[in-house]
Parts: C-alpha cells; sequence; structure tokens
C-alpha cells in the first residue's frame, strides 16, 4: 500500500467538478483581479473566522509582511522595536518581523505541546516590545489567557500566524484575563459586537426581509418574551457585527429567530446558514422558529426557549465558554492559502483578517502599490494581490473547511488511540482543544548510536537505537516508512535562529559570539517527523500507517 504524505491531486479531487466550474466561470467573465469573486471569498472567510475586515493578499509571507507594514505606516511600530514570536516556526513568521527592520525576540516552545511557552514571555518584554506574534504551529490554537493578560498589561499588539489553523478555536477557560480590555483592541473577543458599516448593504437586504415577515408573529412572539415573561431578558431586533437579530437574551447569548416564508429561497438560505455559524463561532446559540410553528403551538414554542435557556451558562461579561476562531483573536492575522495549508488554493494565495479598520486599510492599500485611489499613491507599496480564480476556488473550498477538519481529527483520534511504539512520543493533547491538524507532529526520541552505546545503562529506555548505524533515530523512521511507502516531513529540520539567512542577524546571537542556543527548538528540529494527515486518507491507509509505525524497532 501507498500513503503519500500528501496527495494534492486527491484534496482537489473531493471538489473536482465545483472547483472547475468555479474556475470556467473567471475564465468566462473576462474579469480576472480585484472583482466579485474576491468580494465573494473575502466576505465569507471574514464571516467565518469572525473577522470585520479580511483583505485578500498574494501568499501567506506578504499578509504577515502587511500587516507589521501597516502598524509601521500607522505610527504604531518603528524599525527596531521588538516582536516576540515562537522560535519553533515556519521561518515565514520570521521573515514578516524582519523584511520590515522590526526585531523578532524568539521564545522556546513548551516540548509538550510544541507551541510557544507563555511562561517565557514576561521576562523578555522590553521597552522595544510592541508586539506578541503567535503562531498557531501544526494546527493547534497557541492562544493562553496569560498571552492576554500580558497584552493587556504591557500594551502590546496581538498579531496572529494563521497559516496552518484555519477552523481552529480558542476557548478562553477564565473570564479574569479578559476583563477591562477596550472595544479598540480584542474586539471580537472582549468588546461588544457592534454594526458594521462595511456590510452595509447586507443589513438592508436583511432588513428588507425583515418587513416582509409578518408582523403577527413577531408581535406574538415579543408579547411572550418581553417584560422579563420567562424570567430572561430579551431584547427585540438586535444588531451583532453586521446582522440583525430578532429577539436576543444577552445573558445567556441566546438568539431566537422567526423564519418567514422567504427563508426557504436559497439565497436566503445560504445566507442564513452563514449567519448561523457566524453566530455559534462568536458563541451564541441560534433557535429558530418558523411563523406557522408559533402561531400553531406557542406553548411548545416557549417551553422549548425555556428548557435551552437554563442549560445556557452565563454569558454576560466576558468570553468565557465562548469559542473564537483562531484569525480572530487578537489585533490581526495572517492566513496563508498555500495549495498543502487546509484550506488550499491551486496557486500562491493569502489573507489578512482584522477588527481594525485603519489597519484594514493601510494593508489594502499595501497591497495594492500603496495605493488607495487609482494612480494616487498613499505608501510604496508592492503588488500582492489575491486573484479572482483563486478566490473563486478558495470560496468553494471554504464551505467543506469544518467537513474535511472533522476528518483530520477522526484520523488523528485513530492515531492518538493507537500508536503504541515506545520510541515515539506523542504531542500532549490538552482539554477543550480544538485542533485542525494541519499537520500530524510525532517526536521520535532521538539519540545517536555512538552516545547510547558508551552510555551502557541498562535503564537507558532506548536501547534498540542500536540498530542504526549512522544518523539520527528520527531520520531512521523516516528512512524506514519511506520502504514502506509512506511519506512523511519533518516540519522543521533547521531551526529559524540556525539558518544561513540569519548568521549574522542579532536577534539569533548568542552571549559568547556564537549562535544563541534554544535547546528545545533545536530538540524539535532534530526529533520532529510528521505523518501523513489528510481529509480524503482512508482508513486501510490509516491503519496501515499505525502499524508500520508501531513496528519500528
Ligand atoms: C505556510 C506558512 C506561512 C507562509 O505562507 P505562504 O502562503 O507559503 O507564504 C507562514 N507561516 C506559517 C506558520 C506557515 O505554515
Amino acid at each position: 500500500m501507498t500513503v503519500p504524505f500528501l496527495s494534492l491531486h486527491d484534496v482537489t479531487a473531493m471538489h473536482g467538478e465545483e472547483i472547475r466550474e468555479a474556475a470556467r466561470r473567471v475564465i468566462d467573465s473576462g474579469w480576472y483581479l480585484q472583482g466579485k469573486e474576491n468580494e465573494a471569498f473575502e466576505q465569507h472567510y471574514a464571516a467565518y473566522i469572525g473577522s470585520p475586515y479580511c483583505i485578500g493578499c498574494a501568499n501567506g509571507l506578504d499578509a504577515l509582511i502587511w500587516i507589521f507594514r501597516a502598524y509601521i505606516e500607522l505610527g504604531v511600530m518603528q524599525p527596531g522595536d521588538e516582536v516576540i514570536v515562537p522560535a519553533n516556526t515556519y521561518i515565514a513568521t520570521i521573515l514578516g518581523i524582519t523584511e520590515n527592520g522590526l526585531k523578532p525576540v524568539p521564545i522556546e516552545p513548551r516540548r509538550e505541546t510544541l507551541e510557544i511557552d507563555d511562561s517565557l514571555i514576561e521576562a523578555a518584554i522590553t521597552e522595544r516590545t510592541k508586539a506578541i506574534c503567535i503562531v498557531h504551529l501544526y494546527g493547534r490554537n497557541a492562544m493562553t489567557d496569560k498571552i492576554a493578560e500580558l497584552c493587556k498589561k504591557y500594551n502590546l499588539k496581538l498579531i496572529e500566524d494563521n497559516a496552518q489553523a484555519h477552523g481552529c478555536y480558542w476557548k478562553p477557560t477564565s473570564d479574569s484575563s479578559l476583563k477591562g480590555r477596550g472595544n479598540d483592541c480584542f474586539a471580537s473577543v472582549w468588546g461588544t459586537h457592534t454594526a458594521d458599516s462595511t456590510q452595509y448593504d447586507l443589513l438592508k437586504q436583511n432588513a428588507i426581509a425583515n418587513r416582509k415577515t409578518p408582523p403577527e408573529a413577531e408581535e406574538i412572539m415579543w408579547s411572550l418574551l418581553k417584560g422579563n415573561n420567562l424570567g430572561l431578558h430579551f431584547r427585540r431586533q438586535h444588531i451583532i457585527l453586521d446582522y440583525i437579530v430578532d429577539f436576543i437574551c444577552l445573558d445567556k447569548g441566546l438568539v431566537i429567530e422567526l423564519d418567514g416564508g422567504y427563508h426557504n429561497d436559497s439565497q436566503q438560505k445560504e445566507y442564513d446558514e452563514q449567519r448561523t455559524a457566524h453566530l455559534q463561532h462568536l458563541g451564541y446559540t441560534e433557535l429558530r422558529f418558523t411563523n406557522e410553528e408559533l402561531l400553531c403551538s406557542p406553548d411548545a414554542v416557549i417551553a422549548k426557549i425555556k428548557v435551552v435557556a437554563s442549560n445556557l451558562p452565563s454569558f454576560k461579561g466576558g468570553a468565557g465558554g465562548r469559542l473564537i476562531h483562531t484569525g480572530s483573536i487578537g489585533d490581526a492575522a495572517g492566513h496563508s492559502f498555500y495549495p498543502g495549508k487546509n484550506l488550499g488554493a491551486l496557486g500562491d494565495a493569502g489573507a489578512v483578517t482584522t477588527n481594525d479598520p485603519e489597519l484594514a486599510a493601510a494593508v489594502r492599500a499595501l497591497a495594492n502599490y500603496g495605493s488607495q485611489r487609482k494612480y494616487v499613491f498613499k505608501y510604496a507599496g508592492r503588488n500582492s494581490r489575491l486573484d479572482e480564480i483563486q478566490a473563486a476556488i478558495l470560496d468553494v473550498k471554504l464551505k467543506y473547511l469544518d467537513e474535511d477538519i472533522k476528518r483530520r481529527q477522526e484520523v488523528a483520534a485513530y492515531y492518538y488511540a493507537h500508536i503504541s511504539n515506545p520510541l515515539i512520543e506523542l504531542p500532549e493533547q490538552l482539554p477543550d482543544e480544538n485542533n485542525v491538524y494541519h499537520l500530524f507532529p510525532i517526536l521520535v526520541k532521538n539519540s545517536f548510536p555512538s552516545r547510547v552505546k558508551s552510555s551502557a545503562r541498562s535503564d537507558f529506555q532506548w536501547t534498540s537505537v542500536e540498530h542504526h548505524e549512522v544518523g539520527s533515530l528520527r531520520d531512521a523512521l523516516h528512512d524506514y516508512l519511506a520502504e514502506k511507502e509512506i511519506g512523511t516531513v519533518i516540519h522543521y529540520p533547521i531551526a529559524p535562529h540556525k539558518q544561513e539567512c540569519y548568521a549574522k542577524h542579532p536577534s539569533f546571537q548568542g552571549g559568547d559570539g556564537g549562535r544563541l542556543s534554544l535547546p528545545v527548538t533545536e530538540f524539535l528540529a532534530d526529533a520532529e517527523l510528521s505523518l501523513p494527515i489528510s481529509p480524503c486518507m482512508t482508513q486501510e491507509q490509516i491503519e496501515y500507517v499505525v502499524t508500520c509505525v508501531n513496528r519500528f524497532k
């Protein structure tokens, strides 16, 4: 059996006809840049992530470059300022910082999770620190309450590299670190969700639809809900971000919608589904009733509302209990749609999401030669746009992202349940985490034969390493699996601070004139190996991988 590390052919084939149809539509339209497809994808992706603004751009590296550059143009940062960043990441995260003359300050990961070790951040903060850039590496959320607290305490921007984690959630474990945050930053988490002026058309469309609802049903519902009738305080026609909800109990985050007949038309249906998903991502619970349901059996409707509400925790005063998509946690996020990513284009593509309108405008201009008006150049920008074909393809694939993630999680669950080779360490699973498994990293207990032989310790766990005369055990596993026709990849064999391009960079110099030493990061570079994981693996393939991995000695 053959198990490729990732078959992009198979990934595309899952929705091949729809993708070809989307590409064909653009080809036939005669409009290839900055058109309807970009607009639609940006809107849908923003709604999915839970950010008010999304700007498509050429690739994920550019997305990060534009975020930092925009902060410099806006006077928030200056070249020479410091940005805290995980030492264990793909080099693009670091390049986005150094490209702008900012100074990356690498922080070691926790070996158990492979994500930035938040207990080491505070000691690295100086007067020049302007931001923390977290990376949700391998598809796992890197955000923590502690990081939120530090951003607040030192007034730091929080930037997310979400290249590997589209669809991942963060679930804050406590409300206390979230309190007191202004609306200006982290608005999606800490602030109120207020109306978004850029989405006015949608609001208007919905308002028109609202008026078509028989006011009778709405009036009846309101008469049942108002005045604390159910022991709950409801409001009607309440605006959340870019939506108007019919009724809401803010204490519970409970939204109640009445569907008139117009909800059956397919465009409206799609809009409703997206809206429901978006509200869910923001932590709201939505209940929908048809007008007929309410008119025929109001008692059943009210009973249902009561039961659901009584089972909901308090929603007030913070984000406790809410699930927040990575990419909407911080002030801005860079996303990559490189073909191999969970949401991948058929070429290069990327995006920035943010809740900051000024930053959004600057990023949009910078990625378009620095222009906000045709032939007028505010910044010396570059051409870094998302093209219409890729936007159309991404819009198709976005619809299936959650399904794909579920499949990845099933593969991962099987690996966790069945990989039992003592030479292999699996990253720790955390309660409540929503890992989207862009990659499935394992750690191969790495030691070199010479060291093992000379140690001659009977309690040494990894004596089977003696079989391998040269190289590390990790590389031996890679070769062994390759022989079995299983593709694996190392993420990443050389840590950024050890790369030639940063040989002279001040961020990566050690105290003694040599390179900076980051032992955990270096250990991961020697021990990490990624097993195949994708939404289109068959059960036989998954089992075959486990069998081979467990047989390795
Ligand atoms: C892929 C990736 C990027 C860069 O994205 P590109 O679209 O390839 O430029 C940035 N950061 C991380 C963590 C990545 O995995």
